[in-house]
Order: structure tokens, then C-alpha cells, then sequence
């Protein structure tokens, strides 16, 4: 039996009903405030996270049955991909937010909130252990807990410094609204540092000089952004600056942008090489001090030290410590973020479901699956197939498996396919072979990739099966399409690859669309303005940053320090 501990007394005032969890925990229940009324008979739902992920879950779940509770540190939703236009003012930071009260208002069902961190899940008595991020007005930081009957862990991802000394003291980070803001004012503040008179030219230099660690998506954008700042806003103010300004991108990889096609790759070589934006590839940090950077480059084996006035360090995602200490606790160490079912459900949990940047959808298990399909079909054990009947079985575990179609487009698995083409009806195809290509694609589609595209997917797909399972538990001689395998009633989540996009500086954008269509240049930033504007999560934001994109074009960026 659960173990709700659910203790219901009648409010002095109104009579109504007040939830308490566990009396003698000296941390109370949330929600157990004055005004709420627990409804005994409603399942609890409680969303950790007000992200990509836990934002598309709560617009999107419309069953009125859940009692939904939702614990973030943030109480707005901020859509990330525009954070790299807030470091400069071509976007206000406010027009990019939006509270998740707003979101959460229009819902036929109350949705309680509150702004707090979870710092601790406890399974077996189905408790989330959260504290406020404020203080309250006895000066302390008030804890409390939360029950829950379904848990969806949305919490992200925080920025990963592979433990690089002195990342975390002197560099910026552009995970959050709050680092771009600060970036804005920090580039600000070079200039105007670099203005005084006191201020040698040597020293003008190094304060002018922008670094960016990570050659991905974000650094590539950050890196365009403040090239487009410098050039068209800062040289005008600052004229006798512009000539000591420098912006160099280190990556510790061959190429930057290496996730998006080789043609957009050379491109933005290209494209920053002629901007005069200096990219250093197979260029390792070792070390950030206050005033230079240390890489080894992998050319020379040489240690280098880069004097520099401003590090922006966008070297991927790592763990959040609370994610962390969930996966100890639950047995799964050795992973770098939750490892989920295709249903998104926390492998080894009960009625936990994890979602967005923190969590991953196992892929050994995927490809265990992938080698049942195979025996499955492979009756007589010969190890190999005849070409229709491997074509079924590709179309079977594509149908399950959305990333292996992505990743049939492979060199290694295109080739595969060719064959599989070219023979005849009655030829038979090693099996092997095909799952050792598959093997060698899937060092690189170990994960879904951590971006908004996919926790927002999730986000939806989980609602929906959220809005399906009252009705599922009802009929469950209904359409349950998976029933046959004894797993689940809903279909395995999948990802659909709608494109990506690298803005590169100078109004030019690379988008990757599917089927491998490239396009690069102004009509892919009209492309980009349009998709952004449509993906806004309510009117007022996508009215503030239309209006900030006119703003921009008529009067430039604003280069107050503010
Ligand atoms: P997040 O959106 O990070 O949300 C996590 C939530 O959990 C936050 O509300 C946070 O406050 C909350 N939280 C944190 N700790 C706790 C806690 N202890 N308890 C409770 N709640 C907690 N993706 C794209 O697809 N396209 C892009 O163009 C793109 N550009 C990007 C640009 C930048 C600068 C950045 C940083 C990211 C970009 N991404 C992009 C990636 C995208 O933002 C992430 O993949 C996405 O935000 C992941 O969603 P999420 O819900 O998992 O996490």
C-alpha cells in the first residue's frame, strides 16, 4: 500500500480540508497552507521544473483528475534560444521570460506553485524535499516536503566545467537569463574600462579581448552576437576602441559546430575566419586565472596563456547535484544523467518520470530490443534475412526507435541501405552486419541530444499520456496498441527532428533541416525569425521580441550599463 501519510483536519476557519504531511517531520507539507484543499481522490501530480520539459508538460496536460503541483527555483519559463541575443541587447530579457503563473492561470484545474528547490526525492514514502530559494522573515530558508503519486523530474542540466580550475570564479556561463544579463553589462563594462585614461595600450588590449570556450551551437551564436555588437553598435561609441577589440573561440575538438553538417561547418570557418573572429581548433583549457586563460594546444603539446578581459565558457551540460544524489540513491551511478525507459519512466523507479536535459532514454536496452526484433524475425536462426522481410524489420525498429531513422542518413548505415536496395528479392542479408553498423552509429546516438526540441517533445508526450491514462485504466481491454508486449499502454516516445539552426553574425543563419537539406545565408535568418517568433510561448513574448527585433533594426542596441 502507498504510503500517503495524509493527515486531514478541519481548518479552524472555513471548515475546509488541510493537508499535513507526516506530523512528527519537524519539515512541513507545502500546499498545506491555508486556502488549499486537498482532494483526497486525485492523483498528485508534481513537476520539478519550470523548463522546456515541465513547461510543455503543464500546457499540454488537460485532464482535469491530477492535482498538480509544480516546485522550481525559477517561476518563470525562459525560452533558452534566445539568451545568446539577450547578451547584447538585440532581445530584453524580460521579453524572453514568462511567469509560470500566466502559463498555468488558463488551466480548467487549479495548478499550486511554488518557488523553492527540490533538494532531495524520497521513494519509498513518495516525498519530494524542497527549500525555498528566499529567505523567509525569520532570516532562515523555510524547507519543506511535497507527496507525490506521479513525480516528473524536469530539472535540466547545469553548465559542465570538467572540473577546469578557476572556470567557475572568473568565467561566465550562458545557461540562465540572469548570465546573460550580466554578460551584457560585463561587455559594458570592458569598454568603459578600456576607456580610462589611465589604461595602457597593452592593458586596453587584454580587457578588449572576448574569449569564448566551446565551439557548439551556443558559443558559435554568443561569439556571432558580440561581433555584431562590437561592429555595429560599440565601434560607433567607441571609435579609438575598436581596433584593440579581439574575439577568439577556442574549441578542443577539429572543427566547431562538429554536430551540424560539414558544409555548415566549413561555412562558419569561413564566415568568422573573413569576420576576423579568431577560431582556435584542438585548443584544450587547462585553466582559467583572473586575467589569462591556459590551453594546451594539441598541434604543439605546448601549454599557451591568453591574456583576456571576459571568458564565456559554453562547453556543454553536466549533472545537477540533486539529480546526482537521486541516481546514487536509486543505483545509477556511472551515468551521467537519468536513465529512463522509452517511456520516459526512471528505470527502477515506480511512477517516476524523467524528462528534458536530466534525463536520457536508455540506449543499451534500445539495443537489446533491436537484437529481439532480429531473432524475432530470424526464426530458424540462420543470421541472415531475406531483403523484404530486413526491410520490415528496419521499418519495425525505425517505428520504435525515431533515432535509429535519423541515424539511418549515416554513412555507415546509408551504405547498408544501398545494398539492401540494390539486391534482389530472394537475397539474404547479414544481420550482423547491419547491427554492427548500427553499433558503430551508436557511439554517437547514445543520447537523444539535449536540447529544447526534445525536452518540449517529451514534455508533450508525457502530458498526453498523462490526459490517455485515467481513460486507460477505465477500458484496458481498450486500443491499447502495445498491450502484446506486456510493457505499456502507451506508445514509446518519439523524437521528431524538425531542423537546427546555427545563427552565424551578420543577419546570416545555417539551418539543418530533415532529409539533409542545408541552407545557409539571409533567407535561413528570415527562416529563423519566423520559426522563433511562432515557437514563443505566449502573445505578449512573441509581441516584445517582435517589437525588440524592429527596435534593433531601427536604433540599434542599447549599450547602457544597467
Ligand atoms: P531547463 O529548460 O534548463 O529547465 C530546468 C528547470 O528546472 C528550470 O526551471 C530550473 O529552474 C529547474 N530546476 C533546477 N534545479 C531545480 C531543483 N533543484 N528543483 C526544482 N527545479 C529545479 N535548444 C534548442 O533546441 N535550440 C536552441 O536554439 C537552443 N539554444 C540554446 C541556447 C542556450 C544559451 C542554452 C543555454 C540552451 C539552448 N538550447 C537550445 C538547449 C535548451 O535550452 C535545453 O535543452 C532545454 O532548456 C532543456 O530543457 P529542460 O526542461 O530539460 O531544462
Amino acid at each position: 500500500p502507498r504510503l500517503y501519510q495524509l493527515l486531514v483536519v478541519c481548518s479552524v476557519s472555513g471548515g475546509g480540508l488541510l493537508a499535513i504531511s507526516d506530523q512528527n517531520s519537524p519539515i512541513r507539507s507545502a500546499f498545506a497552507d491555508a486556502g488549499y484543499n486537498a482532494d483526497i481522490k486525485k492523483k498528485k501530480v508534481v513537476v520539478l521544473g519550470t523548463g522546456w520539459a515541465g513547461t510543455s508538460f503543464l500546457k499540454n496536460l488537460k485532464d482535469p483528475s491530477y492535482d498538480v503541483k509544480i516546485v522550481s527555483p525559477r517561476n518563470y519559463f525562459a525560452f533558452t534560444p534566445l539568451l545568446p541575443s539577450v547578451t547584447n541587447g538585440t532581445v530584453e530579457s524580460r521579453s524572453i521570460v514568462e511567469p509560470i503563473r500566466s502559463i498555468v492561470r488558463k488551466k480548467k484545474f487549479d495548478v499550486y506553485f511554488k518557488e523553492a528547490e527540490c533538494y532531495k526525492i524520497d521513494t519509498e514514502n513518495r516525498k519530494v524535499y524542497c527549500r525555498s530559494t528566499q529567505q523567509n522573515n525569520l532570516g532562515g530558508v523555510e524547507e519543506f516536503t511535497v507527496d507525490y503519486d506521479y513525480l516528473v523530474i524536469a530539472m535540466g542540466a547545469r553548465s559542465n566545467t570538467f572540473n577546469t580550475p578557476g572556470v567557475v570564479e572568473h568565467a561566465h556561463f550562458l545557461k540562465e537569463v540572469e548570465d546573460a544579463q550580466r554578460i551584457r553589462r560585463t561587455v559594458i563594462d570592458c569598454f568603459e574600462r578600456a576607456s580610462l585614461p589611465s589604461v595602457s595600450e597593452e592593458e586596453k588590449k587584454r580587457i578588449l579581448h572576448f574569449v569564448v570556450v566551446g565551439g557548439g551551437p551556443t558559443g558559435v551564436e554568443f561569439a556571432a552576437e558580440l561581433h555584431d555588437f562590437v561592429n555595429e553598435d560599440l565601434a560607433k561609441l567607441y571609435p579609438k576602441l575598436k581596433e584593440h577589440v579581439r574575439i577568439t573561440l577556442l574549441e578542443a575538438g577539429d572543427h566547431i559546430l562538429n554536430m551540424f553538417d560539414k558544409r555548415i561547418t566549413v561555412f562558419a570557418e569561413e564566415k568568422f575566419a573573413r569576420d576576423g573572429i579568431d577560431v582556435k581548433v584542438g585548443s584544450m583549457v587547462t585553466k582559467v586565472a583572473e586575467k589569462e586563460i591556459c590551453t594546451k594546444e594539441r598541434s604543439t603539446g605546448q601549454t599557451v596563456s591568453i591574456p583576456y578581459g571576459m571568458v564565456v565558457w559554453s562547453t556543454g551540460i553536466g549533472t545537477r547535484p540533486v539529480v546526482m544524489d537521486f541516481m546514487k540513491q536509486i543505483g545509477q551511478t556511472n551515468r551521467r544523467v537519468l536513465a529512463t525507459d522509452e517511456w520516459l519512466r526512471v528505470e527502477g523507479c515506480d511512477n517516476i518520470y524523467a524528462l528534458g536535459d536530466c534525463a536520457t532514454i536508455n540506449q543499451r536496452k534500445v539495443m537489446e530490443d533491436i537484437s529481439a526484433i532480429f531473432s524475432k524475425a530470424d526464426k530458424n536462426n540462420t543470421g541472415h534475412l531475406k531483403v523484404d522481410d530486413f526491410k520490415e524489420v528496419i521499418k519495425d525498429i525505425c517505428e520504435r526507435y525515431p533515432q535509429v531513422e535519423i541515424h539511418l542518413k549515416k554513412k555507415q548505415l546509408k551504405n547498408f541501405l544501398q545494398l539492401l536496395k540494390n539486391s534482389d528479392a530472394n537475397d539474404e542479408l547479414n544481420i550482423e552486419k547491419f547491427k554492427l553498423a548500427l553499433s558503430e552509429v551508436d557511439t554517437q546516438m547514445k543520447n537523444l541530444p539535449a536540447t529544447a526540441q526534445v525536452a518540449a517533445q517529451q514534455g508533450t508526450y508525457l502530458a498526453d499520456c498523462f490526459n490517455r491514462m485515467e481513460l486507460c485504466e477505465k477500458y484496458p481491454e481498450g486500443p491499447l496498441r502495445f498491450r502484446g508486449t506486456g510493457r505499456h499502454r502507451f506508445r514509446p516516445f518519439r523524437y521528431k527532428h524538425l531542423g537546427q539552426f546555427a545563427p552565424l553574425g551578420g543577419e546570416q543563419t545555417a539551418a539543418q533541416l530533415p532529409g539533409d537539406w542545408v541552407s545557409i545565408g539571409h533567407s535561413s535568418q528570415w527562416l529563423w525569425y519566423s520559426v522563433y517568433a511562432s515557437k514563443q510561448v505566449s502573445w505578449r513574448t512573441r509581441y516584445l521580441v517582435v517589437s525588440d527585433w524592429g527596435r534593433r533594426f531601427v536604433f540599434g542596441r542599447d549599450s547602457s550599463r544597467i
